[in-house]
C-alpha cells in the first residue's frame, strides 16, 4: 500500500523518496548540513540543535517547521 502522498507539515504533494514536499525537503537537507558544523563546534545533540533552530529568530519558516516536525517524531519514536 502506498503512503499518503502529502507533506506532513503543509499538506502539499510530496517529493519522490522524501517524507516532505520540495520546500520542506530542501529545508531538511540544509538542517542536516548545518548540523555537521554545529556538532563539531558545539558538541550538541541533534535534538538540542533542532531546539536551537526553533528558538533562533533568524531561522526561516520552512526550516523551523521541519525542526518542529523532527522533534515531534523523536518524542514518539523514542530514539
Ligand atoms: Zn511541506
Amino acid at each position: 500500500m502506498k503512503m499518503l502522498e502529502k507533506c506532513p507539515i503543509c499538506g502539499e504533494r510530496k517529493s519522490e523518496n522524501s517524507p516532505y514536499c520540495e520546500n520542506h525537503q530542501l529545508a531538511y537537507e540544509n538542517l542536516k548540513k548545518q548540523y555537521q558544523y554545529w556538532r563539531e563546534a558545539l558538541q550538541i545533540s541533534w535534538q538540542e540543535y533542532l531546539q536551537r533552530i526553533i528558538e533562533n529568530k533568524n531561522t526561516g519558516q520552512w526550516a523551523r517547521e521541519v525542526a518542529k516536525d523532527l522533534i515531534e517524531k523523536q518524542k514518539t519514536k523514542n530514539y
